[in-house]
């Protein structure tokens, strides 16, 4: 080895040794004829001291040390006189001797942002050096965090007896859940892979194959529009059991979860309550609701409906939220807030408000359709008390639901209700098994496919197909779904009638899925599953607000990696390797 510790090891224990490290230069500074060197390895910083022995030249040529130059410094470990208590070596710091104790093993052009934790660089200048913001401490503990939730992961799983087995990553295109991304056949010609969005099938296959216990750290693919927790290539932690009930899965995950907030946190969440989606959407207006607080949605139509306000009158639900000790929102903070549920991303057609003075006054800005005792009883329904801002919406139920629900959040990020020490797991079970598209005019599977039915629901899919309930559920954390997954379909004739119900052809289908379909002939186990998003866990757990923060080399929002700079052309040769004709220079 080129040295004998590193930059984070060193204390007063070691104090008279003989050490080399070997790293980069963080800062140089200067005090008289004393020269300081911050010397920096991903395991921490160590001063470096030289003191007597430099003239002049020498002096400069250390002083002139640039940031980032690669060195090796060989010297003595002593007690420093004034100490620094922020960084665990700061007790010592090596004492050099002579400048052959210093080699520059590497210069460094100076950097196009500074290597600190605030560092000035925005940040596509940083993902064009990506590699220079992973020296930062803070991206480069991110990537230690993942490595060990990575590890944790795998004993957890191992010690459950699961096996991890990896599946193909060039496989076939379908036509469900997000888009594709392909790849050519250079030797089938006009034929194309597909990337997997999850390894599906596969693990299904593998239950079928009698593997009983299987998961998988696994990339996967999907060519959606990008945002702050999407990127296009993910990870997955995914999982699949055979002879299991919904029950068996939520116990054995319940576990990982449990498993992983102890040896990381040092602390587990206790029992993770399940709520119906009908339920999370009918309180929280979200399907992956945010329990870390209540402001639960409070329906209106018995009470508000009927008093001559025709917006309310013509309304299918009116429902509200009590922001608890807002009732001092002023006229300007209502309007603002009125136009910001207007917004698109928000949707709704507007806001009214009911102030519950400090004095005890009921206000609101209907105050033509409803007497001071209807207000008084409305009051009662939120459980407001003095000092409350009752804000209310109405309109279609799920719409209206939806815009509260992000109202709801928007109100607990203002009132500090999010605090991001606080984890409040829970399971939203029971989806609907089906979606219907108005465009298509079509239902599409909510999950997948290959999601069965809640058993007593079967008989619905004949006469009323959307209101069949999935075995499916979702593991939310504080917001954010952090994984899903369901019982599947390991009966032939009801995958049959769920690619009916989606609309395939007997052909289709089997052009499809004939592979999975035609398994299901050779003993198909009852099975099911799971699958975490990886990088989200990674990121709940590190308090991060970006996936892209908790990836060594991630892209940006046009789904382009801007340090190696693709996607990219490429040769016409290779195009016609592989059958693809440009016409004028276009596909
Ligand atoms: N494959 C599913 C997904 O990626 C998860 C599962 O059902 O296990 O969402």
């Amino acid at each position: 080895m080129l040295r004998t510790h590193t930059c984070g090891e060193l204390n007063m224990q070691n104090v008279g040794q003989k050490v080399t490290l070997c790293g980069w230069i963080q800062r140089v500074r200067t005090m008289g004829a004393m020269i300081f060197i911050d010397l920096r390895d991903r395991y921490g910083i160590t001063q470096l001291t030289i003191r007597r022995f430099l003239n002049r030249d020498e002096f400069n040529e250390v002083n002139s040390l640039g940031r980032e130059f690669v060195i090796s410094a060989t010297g003595i470990v002593a007690e420093r006189s004034s100490k620094n208590p922020n960084i665990p070596t700061g007790d010592i710091e090596i004492i050099i001797e002579s400048l052959a104790s210093l080699e520059i093993l590497n210069e460094s052009k100076i950097p196009p942002f500074t290597i600190e934790d605030n560092t000035d660089g925005g940040e596509e200048l940083r993902m064009k050096y990506r590699y220079l913001d992973l020296r930062r401490n803070v991206v480069r503990k991110n990537l230690e965090l993942r490595h060990r939730m990575a590890i944790l992961t795998r004993n957890y799983m191992n010690e459950q007896g699961f096996i991890e087995i990896e599946t193909p990553v060039l496989i076939k295109s379908t036509p469900e859940g997000a888009r594709d991304f392909v790849v050519p056949s250079r030797m089938n010609p006009g034929q194309f892979y597909a990337l997997p969005q999850s390894p599906q099938t596969f693990k299904q296959l593998l239950m079928v194959a009698g593997f009983d216990r299987y998961f998988q750290i696994v990339k996967c693919f999907r060519d959606e529009d990008l945002r702050a927790d999407r990127q296009p290539e993910f990870s997955q932690i995914d999982c699949e059991m055979s002879f299991v009930t919904q029950d068996d899965i939520l116990a054995t995950f319940e576990g990982l979860a449990k498993y992983l907030f102890m040896q990381e946190k040092g602390f587990a969440p206790g029992e993770f309550p399940r709520i119906e989606y009908d339920a999370a959407m009918r309180e929280y207006g979200s399907d992956k609701p945010d329990i870390r607080f209540g402001m639960k949605l409070v329906e209106l139509n018995e009470t508000m409906k009927g008093n001559g306000f025709k917006v309310f009158d013509d309304a299918e639900l009116v429902v509200g939220i009590n922001a608890a000790g807002c009732a001092e929102y002023s006229r300007k903070q209502l309007d603002e807030l009125t136009e910001w549920v207007k917004r698109p991303q928000v949707g709704a057609s507007g806001l009214v408000y009911i102030r519950y003075g400090t004095d005890g006054t009921l206000k609101s800005s209907v105050d033509k359709f409803y007497s001071p005792d209807e207000l008084k009883t409305i009051a009662g329904k939120f459980s407001a008390i003095p000092g409350d801002l009752m804000l209310i919406m109405a309109g279609k139920t799920e719409k209206t639901r939806t815009a509260l629900g992000t109202l709801r959040l928007e109100m607990g990020k203002r009132l500090g209700l999010m605090d991001l020490t606080i984890f409040k797991p829970l399971w939203v079970v029971n989806f609907p098994l089906l979606e219907w598209d108005e465009a298509s005019k079509r239902f599409y599977a909510k999950h997948h496919p290959f999601t069965s039915p809640v058993p007593q629901d079967i008989p619905l899919l004949e006469t009323n197909p959307g209101a069949v309930r999935a075995n499916a559920y979702d593991l939310v954390i504080n917001g954010v779904e952090i994984g899903g997954g369901s019982i599947r379909i390991h009966n032939r004739d009801l995958q049959k009638k769920m690619f009916q119900v989606l609309g395939f052809t007997d052909e289709l289908a089997q052009e499809q899925f004939g592979f999975l379909m035609n398994a299901f002939e050779y003993g198909a186990p009852p099975h099911g599953g799971i699958a975490f998003g990886f990088d989200r866990w990674c990121t709940i757990f590190g308090g991060g607000e970006s996936i892209r923060d908790f990836m060594a080399f991630p892209k940006n929002n046009s789904g382009r990696d801007v340090m190696i700079d693709t996607p990219a052309r490429i040769s016409d040769e290779q195009l016609k390797e592989l059958n693809i004709k440009l016409v004028n220079g276009e596909l």
